[in-house]
């Protein structure tokens, strides 16, 4: 069942709402601004009714703030006012809102304007997926990492629960471009996506391409000591495709892994703990590649080898 947002600051109202719509959708009602934002920000909404007049944080600065921020930017949000006249309805429309609804609500006209606008939503889901998936290697592509990690980031910090970022890159990709050239190259991207990919499929892991012959995932739930011996498999299982290298440099094609696991706690910057990924990556390619890097919940290296 698809989940709506209710924010409204009259409990009768919001009931009336989530009678009208429950036999269809999953609701939730908010009666606040700031529980609405909250909500919003941490859960998958397909569309919010948003009462426009509410006590502290009114609808249209609630409407503001969901624009500016980017896992809650796309959600439509229809508006909720008894207030009539035109400059209202005009300035909503101005900030973004799909449409507007005006008190006392008609049952028919609500179903029939939330059914129309979810239905919108969905489409352009549809064509957003198509248009973040890699076409190359056929998984997910940066931008849709970039969009999901912060939600799930933000599920975990709220759920306490770890949380692992980690990088992958295809040691000496350059030499083999070089020797073999481009066509035989984007194979073994795809191979090695594949290989990765098959091997990070629970639906807490999320695996993508992040540009050239760099690969990255995010797991939740997974201590470090889990990770990193899971992460270890995965490099074995890209050593094992037994992909021939060019043998100046390597017997095999194999992938230098670097990642770090944390508890995100709130005031954690989600950039930050990336960036320690990545350098850990540097060091598995430092330190000899072909092997996994890792920082744990206290902030201490681990070696593979
Ligand atoms: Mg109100």
């Amino acid at each position: 069942m698809e989940k709506i947002l209710v924010v409204d600051d009259s409990a009768l109202q919001a009931a009336s709402l989530k009678s009208i719509l429950e036999d269809m959708y999953d609701v939730t009602i908010a009666q606040t601004a700031e529980e609405g934002l909250h909500r919003a920000s941490c859960e998958v909404y397909s569309l919010i009714l948003l009462d426009v007049v509410m006590p502290g944080m009114d609808g249209f600065t609630l409407l503001k703030k969901l624009q500016e921020e980017i896992v809650t930017q796309s959600i439509p949000v229809i508006l909720l006012t008894s207030l009539s006249d035109v400059h209202n309805e005009y300035q909503g429309l101005v900030l973004g809102a799909v449409d507007y609804i005006t008190k006392p609500f008609n049952p028919l006209i609500v179903k029939a304007r939330v059914n129309t606008h979810i239905k919108l939503y969905n489409y352009r889901k549809l064509a957003e997926q198509q248009s973040m998936t890699d076409q190359l290697t056929g998984v997910a592509n940066r931008r849709r990492y970039d969009h999901y990690s912060k939600i799930k980031w933000n599920e975990a910090m709220r759920q306490h629960i770890p949380f692992s970022i980690c990088f992958f890159d295809v040691d000496r990709f350059k030499v083999y471009n070089d020797t073999f050239g481009h066509p035989s190259g984007d194979k073994v991207l795809a191979a090695v996506a594949k290989a990765i990919s098959s091997r990070l499929q629970r639906s807490t892991d999320f695996f993508a391409r992040y540009g050239g012959e760099e690969f990255v995932a995010f797991l939740v739930g997974d201590d470090s000591d889990k990770a990193f011996c899971y992460l270890q498999k995965i490099r074995q299982a890209v050593e094992d495709l037994h992909i021939p290298h060019d043998p100046s440099v390597s017997e095999w094609v194999t992938v230098s892994i670097g990642g770090v696991t944390v508890i995100p706690q709130t005031g954690n910057d989600y950039g930050f703990y990336l960036k320690i990924a990545d350098t850990m990556l540097y060091d598995a390619k430092k330190f000899g590649r072909n092997r996994v890097v890792w920082v744990d919940e206290n902030m201490n290296q681990r070696l593979e080898k």
